[in-house]
């Protein structure tokens, strides 16, 4: 991309109200743009970092067999009444709305109920089963607080992965597929070493759930871990009754704040049982369908990540989710010429900052922005048949030639 091209402009300040550094930062490096507390428009930088985040969680879940679709947004009273979800003050709070031919629709702040009544058209035998389906899907909750920035939003992106089985056993099996698949997204998304799987309550039909927690300062979350966090507990399940199930004390486990970046849930009959989502069996029994669900907040993990990797100068974000991998610069006659060259045709991973400004100011762009690399082509450097290429994370600058940037360039 050129950024002589782009209508967005890095900002100087982040808006009075934008408290969060993840918000404040990805504000000024114009990857979203606040439109009101918790609800935010994503910039093409900012759309390019959610499309990355996007692409490793479907990768991950298209190999271990899941489908992916698109619910609707506007949701029919009628399956949340049979859950007795549609009224119910526990669940985050619905934001609803009026049909011009009368009655109420609501925007769904998240999808268990349609989706089981969906595949209620799909499922009626179990060779049907097993099924996991996912989306990727904006939901709206009328949030208490949305002072976080990106990290909690009144419309938000979030994946949400469904599974149908026949057994228990079979739901268990798969559990621990997407536990291993999660684990993956969140190494490829460069939050591997701070993210673990935290055992929190699990609702009547389950002991416990999993979420996944990711150790940050402005985390809203408390949770508490043993020294090599292979065990970590909620504040919620973090009692003398758990504890002495684990066989382990108080005195072992740390306290942090972290931010919930996922979690995941053993449904079994929950939503299956009210909504009749039932299959016949082998013997020509109607069976209910035993169910699990797998959530991840898109847009959440991309404001932790802004979060993490930053400095004072600006983001630093990890190659597998940054917009780009370079952001060229090119000085003097010769150094702009030269750049155009290597630009050409790698439009897709070089963010070419074409603009008619000071060196000084793309540089401190360059580092606000945040891509892992920022490459400069001069007099100087031509001179020496190189270019000058610093990396974002330790600063290091060092002279490379054209050849090893094109290794680079191409990921090779
Ligand atoms: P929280 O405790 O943070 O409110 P939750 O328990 O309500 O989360 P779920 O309903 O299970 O979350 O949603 C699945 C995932 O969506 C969460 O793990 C989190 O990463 C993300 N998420 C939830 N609420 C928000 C929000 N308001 N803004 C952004 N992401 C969110
Ligand atoms: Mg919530």
């Amino acid at each position: 991309m050129r950024l002589s091209k782009t209508f967005v402009k890095t900002l100087r300040e982040a808006p009075k109200d934008e408290t969060a550094r993840n918000g404040a930062l990805l504000v000024r490096a114009g990857y979203v743009h606040k439109e009101m507390a918790g609800v935010y428009d994503y910039l093409p930088l900012g759309m390019r970092v959610i499309e990355k985040i996007k692409n490793i969680i479907r990768e991950e879940l298209n190999k271990i067999g899941c489908q992916e679709v698109l619910l609707s947004t506007l949701q029919n009273p009628e399956p949340w009444e049979k859950t007795g979800r549609f009224d119910d003050q526990e669940v985050d709070i619905w934001f609803k709305t009026e049909l011009a031919s009368g009655g109420i629709l609501g925007l769904a702040p998240t999808h268990e109920e349609p989706m089981t009544n969906l595949l209620k058209t799909y499922i009626s035998s179990y060779k049907d089963l097993p099924l996991y389906v996912y989306q990727f899907q904006t939901k709206f909750r009328n949030e208490l607080r949305a002072k976080s920035g990106i990290l909690r939003g009144r419309e938000f992106l979030m994946k949400d992965l469904y599974s149908f089985h026949t057994s228990e056993e079979d739901l268990d099996k798969f559990y621990e597929e997407v536990e291993k698949a999660y684990d993956r997204i969140y190494a490829r998304v460069g939050l591997g070493d701070c993210t673990f799987k935290t055992f929190a309550s699990g609702g009547i039909f389950s002991k416990y759930s999993h979420e996944y927690q990711t150790i940050l300062p402005v985390g809203e979350d408390t949770i508490y871990y043993n020294s090599d966090k292979s065990l970590v507990f909620n504040k919620e399940v973090f009692n003398d009754e758990v504890l002495k199930e684990f066989g382990v004390s108080k005195e072992d486990f740390e306290e942090t704040t972290a931010a919930e970046v996922g979690n995941i849930f053993k449904l079994k009959f929950k939503y299956s049982e009210p909504l009749g989502l039932r299959y016949i069996d082998e013997e020509n029994k109607p069976q209910t369908v035993y169910m699990g669900c797998y959530g991840i907040g898109v847009s959440r993990l991309m404001g932790v990540i802004a979060e993490k990797f930053a400095d004072d100068k600006g983001l630093c974000l990890p190659e597998s989710v940054a917009p780009y991998k370079i952001c060229l610069v090119g000085i003097g006659e010769n150094g702009v010429k030269k750049a155009e060259e290597i630009y050409q045709g790698n439009e897709e991973t070089i963010l070419f900052d074409d603009r008619d400004k000071r060196p000084g100011e793309k540089f401190a762009d360059s580092e606000l922005i945040g891509l892992p690399f920022r490459v400069v082509v001069s007099d100087k450097t031509l001179d020496e048949d190189a270019v000058e290429i610093t990396e974002r994370k330790t600063g290091e600058t060092r002279k490379i030639s054209f050849e090893e940037l094109s290794r680079i360039v191409e990921g090779r």
